[in-house]
């Protein structure tokens, strides 16, 4: 039998955190705290999701897979917030696949069941509902970013969100992986990455990047890292 999930589990999710006491009591009972494998497929393009997720550690990634097999990303999420909120909103399916990008664990929801507690519970629904207006423009910002800005602006925007999702300056990925993230060739990010590394901005070894001035990489940054941060600022409030 699985073990009762503690608050202080589930308020490692800082939207989790927000939600009002009873509403997440009614929750718990229902969900289990999942480990989060590196890779795994969280919802495939096209799929019924059946369940909601919601990162305690780790980081999620939404990506857009084109016929070629090119891919981007369209919005990063870890212990900010979860998937699966657009099922409040009547939507079940959703053209893009979501994995894990950094192995960490959740709180895991069966569908049906985070839909009738938002039935039952308005401050739920409407915690629930924030997040995915937070989410929406996250993924409207990153289309207007992937236009308009330069792989290197990108690439500390990404790395910033990515901070700020997982916690920590410490971030495990290839460059492959950013590169496909950003929607561009590896070359392209290892030729970033070196420059960042010699600004003293960042350290790598193969599979891992360490950020070692923060500040100096938002200065480098496009505007998109800020929007978004303060667009998700109100999950810190109160
Ligand atoms: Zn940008």
């Amino acid at each position: 039998m699985a073990q009762p999930i503690s608050f202080v589990i589930a308020r490692q999710n800082r939207l989790l955190a927000k939600l009002p006491h009873d509403d997440i009591q009614a929750m718990l009972p229902y969900s289990q705290h999942v480990r989060l494998g590196l890779s795994e497929g969280i919802f495939e393009s096209g799929q019924p999701l059946e369940y909601a997720y919601f990162p305690t550690k780790g980081l999620l990634s939404i990506v857009r897979q084109m016929h070629d097999g090119d891919m981007i990303e369209v919005a990063a999420l870890g212990t900010d917030g979860g998937v699966g909120t657009q099922v409040l909103l009547g939507q079940r399916m959703l053209p893009y696949r979501c994995f894990v990008q950094i192995e960490g664990s959740a709180i895991r929801v069966g569908i049906d069941t985070l839909r009738e507690l938002a039935t039952q519970r308005s401050t739920f629904q409407q915690y629930l509902l924030r997040y995915h207006s937070s989410l929406t423009i996250q993924i409207m910002q990153n289309a207007a970013c992937n236009g308009l800005h330069s792989i290197a602006t990108r690439c500390c925007r990404w790395l910033l969100i990515a901070r700020d999702r997982i916690d920590s300056e410490e971030i495990h990925l290839t460059h492959e992986y950013l590169g496909h993230m950003l929607g561009v060739r590896r070359a392209g990010v290892t030729e970033v990455l070196r420059e960042l590394r010699e600004l003293g901005l960042i350290n790598y070894t193969r599979g891992h990047i360490t950020l070692l001035d923060p500040a100096a990489l938002e200065e480098k940054a496009c505007e998109c890292y800020r929007v978004i941060a303060e667009e998700f600022a109100w999950l810190d409030v109160g």
